[in-house]
């Protein structure tokens, strides 16, 4: 076969033409015969079976039945006109309907001739009825291959209108096999088909089109799902080596003077296992030549901050500055407050920088930059301005990075002319197989384990209706000297109808607990950072018992006082969400509860959110069901989707294939970097064919 063979454009296919290539290309992004040949089908059919119209049950599922066309008419309806057509068997009658493409219909359509139809019958008005059926002459029919499998490709509604239905791919695909001579190149090289015993291209292509038995077809698939997730594996690993190799970073050779009196004398805690670990992996990267790009997850509560300040700390023992970004205000302000005990210390200078920092002090926190008198700074997205400039930033560090754009982290990269090193962190744990795919350029620290002593955070689900018994517990908290925090739902769409809400539910909370016995804050989004910040203080300081809020203390908030976490309107909240806000409690010594509100109508999505929600308190559970739940594109956002955009594999259903794939990618350039190796060929081939070809390199970050 001709090496360029797949690439012909797939107007000269037979049975193609320029009408249908646009098509094509505009509906299934089908502009080469390589294309049309990694379309693969979503499912396979039993076309061996034939259905009675008798026996139809209301399910909807796809079915063929045989059968002849008795009449047909059109009918006028509110919007435009549908053609309906009557369809009999021995057994019984019902409707064929069309809704587009009448007259060509009503053109082709023999009436009493035996048709086979397929499609989905739906149970309406009393009958059953199929719209826009695939047809076919059971003459023609019977000339028909047809097995237990055939292939049900992805389409659209256009393309069905069209008339290039799922036939008509099926007969395309015949006629690129035969035009191909069945002859396709090997992807992958020996030694991996050998090791995973996998199918041979070929067959693999052959077997996912036109299984032979089921058996092949399950090798096929998987042959494939591994090929397409080793591909995406072995680019993502390659640009992380490439990276390492280009990018020269500071090598922070010294742990000095910050770092030791630091650890030896006033280290607040013993840090847990996990959190040596992990500045252990972060010592090792900086002290490297290469710049550090580290993606560290550790669930709400695991300790990420002190990370975070004792990798800072090395910076500075290396004489460089260093900077901590947080989503928001309050985040930040907190940071700040934590670190600039130990920073007066250490004798470090520390200054923050947000929004509502005032002129005078940003100018001179402007100065002390670039003159370097400021080791380091915390602050929003206020750092990201190009008026702030380092003298020598060495290490920037993201906190809460999934609330943060791709743009953004690269601003910071280019703060010096060569990179700082990076350390990214998120509390919104992401299950492993995702990180892999959407963080699988980065390196990754995981912080799998709590400080000692947690108590774990008791979980309710409540109906409104139990409101009153919930405000008695409340009582009963905040008798005990704790504080509780109130929040309710705030979503951009609704904002006015939220804010409303919120406002209603803050007086409903101030008529419940009067002002004579308690002190309730509130902080909603509209209000001025300053007011934000007094409110935040006073609650911290526990001058006011409870905090009626909206989701921005969703993240990083530390007040190990409160032990009560009500969340009104929980169904509302997505499960990340859900778990973030719960892990605002159950910092301190006390047993704290989180008490799920709702009404009583739930959709079943919302209730196996607030049964998982109850049922556990690992961010890593919960991130798994909130992947099966919502699937990836939603979870990462649509901005990354584009590595998730995948052909045949499953990011969460074949979890499995890609840890597999991964380990492959990443000893296939372990052992032989630049791919020369005359075994790897193949896999250099494709991969620079993939590069030029579809680059996924555009999608991550
Ligand atoms: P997160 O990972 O959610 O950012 P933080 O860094 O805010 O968590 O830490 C949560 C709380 O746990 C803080 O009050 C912090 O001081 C405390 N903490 C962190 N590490 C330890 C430890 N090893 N032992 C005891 N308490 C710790
Ligand atoms: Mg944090």
């Amino acid at each position: 076969m001709n090496p360029n063979f797949l690439q012909t454009p797939i107007e000269y296919l037979k049975g193609v033409g320029p009408n249908r290539a646009d098509l094509l290309k505009k509906e299934l992004d089908i502009h080469a015969l390589q294309d049309l040949i990694n379309l693969f089908p979503n499912r396979y059919l039993d076309r061996t079976r034939y259905y009675k119209i008798g026996e139809l049950v209301k399910t909807n599922a796809e079915i063929q039945i045989i059968g002849k066309i008795v009449s047909i008419k059109t009918v006028e309806q509110k919007k435009g006109k549908r053609l309906v057509a009557t369809f009999t068997d021995e057994t019984g009658k019902m409707e064929l309907v069309w809704f587009r493409g009448h007259k060509w219909i009503r053109e082709s359509i023999k009436l009493n001739v035996p048709y086979v139809i397929f499609g989905k019958a739906n149970w309406f008005n009393d009958h059953f009825s199929m719209p826009h059926p695939e047809m076919e002459l059971l003459e023609e029919h019977e000339k028909s291959l047809r097995s237990a499998m055939q292939p049900v490709y992805p389409s659209t509604e256009k393309l069905a209108n069209r008339g290039i239905t799922n036939r008509v791919i099926n007969k395309l695909m015949q006629q690129l096999f035969f035009d191909a001579k069945n002859s396709f190149s090997e992807t992958l090289s020996k030694s991996l088909l050998e090791a995973l015993k996998l199918l041979p291209k070929n067959e693999a292509l052959f077997n996912i089109h036109f299984p032979e038995n089921s058996k092949l077809l399950a090798a096929a698939q998987y042959r494939l799902k591994f090929e397409e997730l080793f591909y995406i594996q072995l680019q993502l690993l390659r640009k992380n080596m490439l990276h390492k190799s280009k990018i020269k970073g500071y090598p922070f050779t010294e742990v000095g003077d910050y770092f030791n009196t630091f650890y030896l004398d006033h280290l607040p805690f013993e840090l847990t296992d996990a959190q040596k670990r992990v500045i252990k992996e972060i010592r090792n990267d900086l002290g490297n030549k290469a710049q550090m790009n580290r993606l560290l997850q550790g669930d709400v509560g695991s300790g990420k901050t002190i990370v975070a300040f004792m990798s800072m700390l090395i910076a500075l023992d290396n004489g460089f500055q260093a900077c901590l970004m947080a989503p928001t205000e309050i985040l930040s302000a907190q940071h700040y407050n934590g670190l600039i005990e130990w920073c007066n210390k250490l004798n470090i200078s520390i200054s923050i920088l947000t929004g509502s920092t005032n002129t005078s002090k940003r100018k001179k926190i402007h100065e002390n930059l670039e003159n370097g008198t400021l080791h380091l700074l915390i602050g929003t997205h206020a750092l990201l301005e190009d008026k702030v400039k380092f003298k020598n930033l060495g290490l920037a560090i993201i906190d809460e990075q999934h609330r943060f754009g791709v743009a953004q982290r690269s601003k910071l990269w280019r703060k010096n002319e060569r990179p700082p090193h990076m350390l990214v962190m998120t509390a919104t744990p992401i299950p492993r197989t995702l990180a892999m795919s959407v963080y699988g350029d980065l390196d990754i620290s995981i912080i799998d384990e709590l400080p000692p002593g947690r108590k774990q955070v008791k979980t309710v689900h409540r109906f409104d209706s139990n409101r009153l018994q919930v405000f008695r517990f409340i009582k009963d908290e905040i008798s005990k000297g704790r504080q509780v925090y109130i929040v309710y739902p705030l979503i951009q769409e609704s904002e006015a109808l939220d804010y409303k809400d919120l406002m209603d539910g803050y007086e409903s909370i101030v008529r419940e607990f009067p002002l004579s016995d308690y002190q309730v804050s509130i902080v909603h989004g509209k209000m001025k950072p300053a007011d934000k910040n007094y409110e935040m203080t006073r609650f911290a300081k526990g001058e006011t018992q409870i905090m009626v809020a909206t989701t921005v203390i969703e993240v990083g908030v530390d007040i190990p006082n409160a032990s009560v976490m009500i969340i009104e309107s929980a169904e509302r909240f997505g499960l990340s969400q859900l778990h973030q806000l719960r892990g605002r409690v159950g910092r301190g010594a006390e047993q704290s509860y989180c008490i799920l509100m709702t009404s009583h109508k739930l959709t079943i999505d919302a209730r196996t959110r607030l049964e998982t929600m109850v049922r556990t308190n690992d961010g890593f559970e919960i991130a798994e069901t909130d992947l099966k739940l919502r699937g990836p594109g939603d979870i990462m956002g649509t901005q990354q989707s584009g590595v998730l955009n995948l052909r045949i594999a499953d990011i969460v259903k074949d979890s499995d294939i890609l840890k597999i794939a991964r380990s492959y990618a990443f000893q296939t350039l372990k052992e032989d970097p630049s791919l020369s190796h005359p075994d790897n060929l193949p896999i250099k081939k494709t991969l620079a064919q993939l590069v030029k070809y579809r680059n996924i390199w555009n999608y991550i970050s």
